[in-house]
């Protein structure tokens, strides 16, 4: 089976896509939509790798996605 390119696999629909993308899962979070706390995650190097990582979640409970910037 062809691997999906990783940028299809993370704009696909429902958290399993994200699941399947090797995500994490945090219980830790604040959802801006909902008020959930489970949400998947991952981090992104926007800028130089001296610099933190931007954390991307997408919620559990309402799919809201949401970016928290170190
Ligand atoms: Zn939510």
């Amino acid at each position: 089976m062809r691997p999906r390119p990783r940028a299809q696999v993370l704009g696909a629909d429902g958290a399993e896509a994200w699941a399947a993308a090797g995500l994490q899962k945090t219980e830790h979070a604040r959802c801006p939509g909902c008020g959930g706390n489970e949400a998947f995650y991952h981090e992104v190097q926007t800028r130089s790798a001296d610099e933190p990582a931007t954390l991307f979640l997408r919620c559990v409970a309402c799919a809201h996605q949401w970016r928290e910037a170190p």
